[in-house]
Parts: C-alpha cells; sequence; structure tokens
C-alpha cells in the first residue's frame, strides 16, 4: 500500500490535515490505534464541549448541534461525518509499531502497522508522515504507590457507577472540577484534594463559582495543599500542609492532566525540548527536524496541555498541506 502521505492519529488535527491533502491531490491514509476521534469517543458520555461548534468545525464543514456548546455524541458524529463526506481513508485499530525512514537506505517511509484486535501485521509506504498522536492516552502520573490499584483511574465517565460511594479527585482544573461536580450531583460523596492553594485560573468562569460554593456549603470536601503519598485499597493518604491525613475512600480519580507520548516523536527522530516536551519543528510548516515528518495537534505544544486545543490544532493541517503541495 503506497501513499503520498500516512497521518498517524485521527482525532481533529489529524483529520483536518488528512481533509486539507486529499484537497491537493495528496494521496493519504489516517491511521489510529483506536477509533476516530479516539480521545473524544472516551470523554465522559455526558460530557458538553467548552468550545463552541464553530472553533470545532475541520474542513470548511459547518457544525450543527442542537446548543452553542455540542455534547461529546454531536462531536463524535461531526467528525465521522466529515470524515466520510471528504472521502478520507481511514484504518482504525491501527498502531504504528515501526517507521523505517528514508535516510535508512529506503526511497520512502516504511510504516509497520500492528491491528491492535486480530494482531495482523501489515506495511504501508509513504512519502511523508504527520505525526497527530494527540495525549489523551497518556496521563500524568501520580507515581505513588498504590496508583495501579484496580479503584484508580485515570479516566473520568459515569457518576452512576459511583452512587453511594466515597471517591476521591486528584488535581485543581476542568477535568477535575467537572468530575467532582458531577459526582456530588449524583449522590456520591467526594473530596477533593489539590496541591495548590486554591482551584486552578484556568478553571471556566461558569464552572468555577459553582465548585467553590459547593466547597464553601461543605457540599464537597476539598484539601488544598495537599499532596498524595500512597492510594490504598480503601483509603488514601495524602501530605496536607505538612500534615499526614487519611481519606477513606471507594473510587480515586487521579484528574491530573496528559502528555504526548514524547517516546513515539523521539523514536521517529524528533528532538524534544527536555523541559518543555515540545517537538523540534518549523513553525511556519511544522515539519520536524526529520526531513518528510510533520507535527500536529496538541502535540506541538509539548507538555502543556492548556496550550493547543481542537480550535487551534485544526489549523495545522492547512500549513501542512500549503507546504507539502509545494514540493
Ligand atoms: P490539566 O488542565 O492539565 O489539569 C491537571 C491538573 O492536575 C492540574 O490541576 C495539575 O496541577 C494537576 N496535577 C498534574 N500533575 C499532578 C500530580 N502529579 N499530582 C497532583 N496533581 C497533579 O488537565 P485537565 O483538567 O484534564 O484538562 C485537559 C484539557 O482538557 C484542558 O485543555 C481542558 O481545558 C480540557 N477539558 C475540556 C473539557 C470540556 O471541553 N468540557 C472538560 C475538561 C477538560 P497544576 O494546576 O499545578 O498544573
Amino acid at each position: 500500500m503506497k501513499y503520498d502521505l500516512i497521518v498517524t492519529g485521527g482525532g481533529p488535527a489529524g483529520l483536518s490535515a488528512a481533509i486539507e491533502a486529499k484537497r491537493k491531490n495528496i494521496n493519504v491514509i489516517v491511521l489510529d490505534k483506536g477509533a476516530i476521534v479516539n480521545s473524544i469517543q472516551n470523554f465522559p458520555p455526558s460530557m458538553i464541549f467548552f468550545s463552541t461548534v464553530e472553533l470545532l468545525e475541520i474542513g470548511g464543514v459547518p457544525f450543527i448541534a442542537g446548543a452553542p456548546r455540542p455534547t461529546r455524541a454531536e462531536a463524535v458524529n461531526y467528525y465521522a461525518r466529515v470524515a466520510h463526506s471528504s472521502g478520507i481513508e481511514f484504518k482504525g485499530n491501527s498502531r504504528v509499531v515501526s517507521v523505517r525512514r528514508p535516510s535508512d537506505g529506503q526511497s520512502r517511509f516504511t510504516v509497520e502497522v500492528k491491528n491492535e484486535i486480530t494482531s495482523l501485521l501489515t506495511f504501508m509506504s509513504a512519502d511523508r508522515i504527520v505525526a497527530a498522536s494527540g495525549f489523551f492516552d497518556n496521563p500524568n502520573l501520580l507515581g505513588v504507590p498504590g496508583e495501579g490499584l484496580p479503584n484508580v483511574s485515570h479516566t473520568y465517565r459515569e457518576p452512576g457507577l459511583h452512587f453511594g460511594q466515597k471517591v476521591v479527585i486528584i488535581g485543581g482544573k476542568n477535568s477535575a472540577v467537572e468530575a467532582a461536580l458531577d459526582l456530588y450531583r449524583h449522590g456520591v460523596n467526594v473530596t477533593i484534594l489539590y496541591w495548590r492553594e486554591w482551584f486552578g485560573k484556568s478553571v471556566k468562569y461558569w464552572i468555577l463559582p459553582d465548585i467553590e460554593n459547593r466547597v464553601r456549603n461543605g457540599e464537597i470536601i476539598a484539601r488544598f495543599n495537599a499532596n498524595v503519598l500512597e492510594i490504598k485499597p480503601d483509603r488514601l493518604i495524602a501530605d496536607v500542609k505538612g500534615e499526614r491525613e487519611e481519606f477513606e475512600c471507594d473510587y480515586v480519580y487521579a484528574l491530573t492532566g496528559y502528555h504526548p507520548d514524547v517516546n513515539f516523536l523521539r523514536y521517529l527522530g524528533i528532538e524534544i525540548d527536555q523541559e518543555t516536551g515540545i517537538p523540534k519543528h518549523n513553525p511556519e510548516t511544522f515539519e520536524s527536524n526529520v526531513p518528510g515528518i510533520y507535527v500536529a495537534g496538541s502535540i506541538v505544544a509539548g507538555y502543556d496541555c492548556n496550550k493547543i486545543f481542537i480550535e487551534n490544532g485544526r489549523e495545522h493541517g492547512k500549513q501542512i498541506a500549503e507546504n507539502l503541495a509545494k514540493l
């Protein structure tokens, strides 16, 4: 299977790059180790986007939803529909397991792909690669004993699963605050632990007063300057303002943000800034230091997951396609 371009990552940024490339007659395939817009599919089912529809659109295709801020399901449907109507070739459950570069004696990139369900291996080749793998698959770990227990998760889904339980949430920004409020409103006893003085400034202005009032009323217990020391099957131990405190709990959500898979980018030969995690790239073309390999979407911002969202990550594809069309 020969392509002009292989895009790794079927999120909005990868799809946008593929659509823009296809419009320039570039023969492109999108690979994703999960499903299309896999990260969005893994968001809580009741999630409503912070961004309004026009900021989520790709390929210039209007996004019509039931409200200015769409639901998770509307977004999944929209991106799948746009990919389909744009004629994008997409292969899900397809993990890139090896890439041989032209400099290794090949004239093109050779990409080995493993089907995540059948384990079948296939080979593809392409002149160029766009890495748009996002960051939602790689949570920031606490690095404490007990983090791997079955009652600890880095992804929040449904409040109903925890009715009648005690749940501890770790983190102080949007995911942590939204989950705390959702659980509280579904009859769950919620404690939120955050290592700073008060909730993060990036918590959305329409959510912040809600969590602040719930905490002030004692409806949600919050501990600030709290660092987790250990998680056990029935409790969590933290250092709170220098004092050891134990919190009885049935379940723990560590909603501590995400980071890109820099190991994969390094494997591709891309240089990663030690401190910021930013892949070396030309900001005009998004071509990395490896000729023929481009970066797109949230991975461009490195470890800062509050800098590039769908609304600006979708723009990278246009610049990449412009550049590819000139070659
Ligand atoms: P985030 O913004 O990176 O916040 C992670 C939180 O965890 C921060 O409070 C961080 O502390 C804390 N943290 C990180 N490492 C930690 C550790 N080892 N121990 C304890 N705490 C730790 O992640 P997020 O809230 O999941 O948001 C990710 C992205 O999704 C953001 O762009 C956000 O806006 C977006 N989002 C969108 C929606 C929506 O559209 N409805 C909902 C939720 C999130 P610091 O405050 O010190 O950094």
